[in-house]
């Protein structure tokens, strides 16, 4: 049991599985990108530690870069707009992948994939080590998932509560 700010939170995941789950990953881009060479793009802050597993694991030639999502408020006070920040090459003609630490609703993959399109990418696959298949809304096909949770709110291996946790090498969540 660990304590984050005002909250209690007990393992949920162990590090083993992740590890596990992130090596089978590995192996499926390995398969699908063999003749390829391919941009890994990890979306921060979350996706630090998994996109350094993951490409420890992955033994063909490849590229890295990390983005982030920056919100800000439109010429309209309701108007979010959502801008990527840390692009600093050009994407046209490549096999891109995005590398997220969590998919929730989707929301965040949806504005990804339209920011990617303006790049004319050739190819564009989502690996993401969480899902919560429940909150997903999107049509938009996940390529490579490495554990479906239930809809609850976990922290460690990258993921947050407020700032704290993103260390913890298993997953967390609030105990009841
Ligand atoms: P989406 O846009 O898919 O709804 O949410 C994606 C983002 O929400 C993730 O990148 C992550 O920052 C945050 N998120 C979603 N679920 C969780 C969770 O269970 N724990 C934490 N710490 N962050 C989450």
């Amino acid at each position: 049991m660990i304590q984050l700010h005002d909250k209690k939170f007990e393992v949920f995941i162990s590090g083993e599985e992740i590890n596990f789950a992130i090596e089978n990953m590995a192996k499926q881009i390995e398969d699908d990108f063999c003749d390829d060479v391919p941009v890994f793009i990890g979306v921060l802050n979350g996706a630090f530690m998994v996109v350094a597993d993951l490409l420890k694991k992955y033994s063909h030639n490849c590229e890295v870069s990390f983005v982030k999502m920056a919100s800000y408020e439109g010429t309209q006070t309701t108007n979010e707009v959502k801008e990527l920040i840390g692009l600093n090459q050009s994407l046209e003609g490549r096999s891109v992948i995005i590398v997220e630490d969590i998919v929730d609703t989707g929301n965040t993959i949806e504005e990804l994939k339209a920011i990617m399109k303006q790049h004319n990418v050739k190819h564009f696959k989502i690996a993401t080590l969480f899902l919560k298949p429940e909150a997903y809304t999107k049509d938009i096909k996940l390529d490579y998932v490495g554990i479906r949770i239930p809809n609850k709110f976990i922290v460690g291996y990258g993921l947050d509560y407020d700032g704290l946790g993103r260390n913890l090498k298993d997953i967390y969540q609030l105990s009841e």
